[in-house]
């Protein structure tokens, strides 16, 4: 079957079970092409929350499915590739995070959104990629345990007087850029600007002309003077920035930032997933509630 021909089968499916499809903005361009939504993760698990749709089918990893089941337990939230996971996530289980947790009695602790929601279930609050400062400051605890990426961990240092326990587990893609392929670039485009994710390295953010998350980026590009920026995060992210701004240049800072596992869905595992309403992602009652309660604190610092 053509692409065409799959990209109308699910329209019609998806009118026939009432559902949406969510896609991050890391997704092939094809899944973007077909999503009602795009955006981050945090962003579109509020929007699975507040969608009339019954179905909802979440193209992105494990984590983000489980938040939008997290926030809205009564719908069905399918993920069309199960294996599509985060080596990030997947760095901290919540017995590693209760062994820490001893060790640190008395630290709050802060879960960065990409983790299970076993761990957010063990965590005092959570936080995205945009209001992780803000998150850590509104605490009334001097120490803080930050799971489970490092390279925010030391953003978020950086912009507080706290003490930060960085989880040594990173995002392996953001990881990979390095300050060498900043200079490369500044060489190859002395008028670009460089925009980074805060998952990169600590000396890579402080050499960016600015840091921000998937959806900050996406803003600032938007915002900016600048015709030519030069892009620190996954490759999915330039499609919306070229729709978005298609008089601008943009570059990405290294060939290496493709994410393996955001690439795993597709139009046809997207059509079998609303044919078999398969596969649905689940989160045990208890597991939800506690995850629940670590979501909530961080919405009432930040209204995201
Ligand atoms: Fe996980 Fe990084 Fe891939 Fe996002 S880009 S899913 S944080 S490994």
């Amino acid at each position: 079957m053509n692409s065409s021909d799959l990209k109308e089968e699910i329209s019609d499916l998806k009118v026939k079970h009432n559902a949406i499809i969510l896609a991050h903005n890391y997704q092939i361009d094809e899944v973007q092409e077909i999503a009602d939504y795009t955006g981050d993760s945090f962003g579109l698990s509020k929007l699975a929350a507040s969608t009339d749709a019954e179905i909802i089918v979440f193209c992105g990893v494990l984590f983000m499915a489980e938040s939008a089941v997290i926030l809205s337990p009564e719908k069905t939230v399918l993920q069309p590739d199960l294996q599509a996971g985060c080596p990030l996530a997947d760095s901290i289980t919540p017995e590693a995070l209760q062994a820490k947790k001893k060790e640190y009695p008395e630290a709050v602790v802060v879960c960065y959104v990409n983790s299970s929601a076993d761990v957010k279930a063990l965590s005092d609050i959570c936080c995205t990629s945009a209001n992780a400062v803000k998150v850590v400051n509104s605490l009334a605890e001097r120490q803080v345990l930050f799971v489970p990426d490092k390279n925010l961990a030391f953003y978020v240092a950086a912009h507080t007087k706290k003490e930060i326990i960085p989880w040594d587990g990173c995002c392996s893609i953001h990881h990979k850029v390095v300050v060498d392929d900043l200079y490369k670039q500044r060489k190859l485009h002395p008028d670009g600007i460089i925009v980074v994710h805060p998952e990169c390295r600590p000396e890579v953010t402080a050499l960016a002309d600015f840091v921000g998350s998937t959806a900050e980026i996406i803003r600032f590009a938007r915002e900016t003077a600048s015709n030519k920026l030069i892009i620190g995060t996954e490759i999915g992210t330039l499609y919306r920035l070229k729709n978005d701004n298609p008089h601008k240049e943009f570059h990405l800072v290294s060939e290496e930032l493709i994410c393996p596992d955001m690439k795993l869905n597709n139009l046809s595992k997207i059509r079998d997933a609303l044919l078999n309403k398969q596969p649905q992602v689940n989160v045990p009652v208890q597991t939800r509630k506690e995850a629940f309660a670590a979501l909530e604190r961080m919405l009432q610092v930040n209204d995201y």
